[in-house]
């Protein structure tokens, strides 16, 4: 048993730090690919949420227009009702009058209650008009409404999907990660963190094959290899800069 090892850090070896490194790097590039997988999904059903909300909203508006135009409207008709009890009223009295300046006066307000049924029946053509456009533009956006909500309905199940089916082994992944973190060097583990960042497909470490760096491909000189496979140093590629490990570690890691 090494029981000197129990508790003590500064015991762990090279070989064990390169280890521990090459599999951060598996579990993070496990990560890295059930995020690949989910890909524009998680924006697209975000956007989609966002584009539903604000037509909603412009819906509502829409129908509050609509009410307003027909207050106005039946406030139109009311005028107009009121302009012909008028009329009726002045046109009895027409029979009962004496002289010539009643009669005039008389036919001035029948005149003038005419006038205003006229715009009474204008605005109430203009706001029957206007209740025609909004209900048009309310139908094209419940139209695209609908297909909005087709299309989130579609995506959401989608997501959940794949989200359903790597869940559990993200978060099994992210903790290895985090656990795995700890025990690199922190020098190190920096230094992993911004070469994954460079590189395109967040190949960090690296094994050696067919005698080259598995993350540019350039050849490595055989004394390098040779150093690699003895795990005793870090290496790191001198082409790219990724950390280049023993092919070996591929079956120390399950
Ligand atoms: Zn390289």
């Amino acid at each position: 048993m090494a029981e000197g090892k129990q508790g003590n850090t500064k015991e762990i070896t090279i070989e064990e730090r390169l280890l521990a490194l090459f599999r951060l790097q598996k579990a993070d590039s496990k990560i890295d690919n059930i995020q690949f997988l989910r890909g524009e999904l998680p924006f697209e059903v975000s956007d989609l949420e966002d584009e539903i909300t604000g037509l909603e909203t412009r819906i509502k508006n829409y129908k509050e227009e609509v009410t307003v135009l027909k207050k106005s409207i039946t406030a139109e008709k009311n005028r107009v009702s009121d302009s012909k009890g008028k009329i009726k009223e002045y046109e009895v009295k027409l029979n009962e009058i004496r002289n010539n300046r009643e009669f005039d006066s008389l036919n001035k307000e029948i005149e003038y209650q005419g006038l205003e049924i006229e715009l009474a029946d204008k605005h109430i053509k203009e706001f029957t008009k206007a209740i025609d456009v909004k209900k048009v533009q309310i139908t094209e956006a419940e139209t695209v409404l609908g297909d909005k909500k087709e299309d989130l309905t579609v995506r959401k199940s989608e997501l959940e999907q794949i989200v359903g089916e790597t869940q559990n082994e993200e978060v099994d992944l992210k903790k290895l990660s985090d656990d795995l973190s700890l025990v690199i060097e922190p020098r190190l583990l920096q230094a992993y963190l911004r070469i994954r960042k460079s590189v395109r497909n967040g190949l960090a470490v690296v094994k050696v094959e067919r005698e080259a760096c598995g993350g540019c491909f350039n050849k490595i000189p055989p004394q390098r290899q040779l150093e690699i496979a003895q795990r005793r140093k870090v290496i790191v590629c001198e082409h790219c800069g990724r950390v280049l490990v023993d092919k070996g570690f591929e079956d120390e890691v399950v």
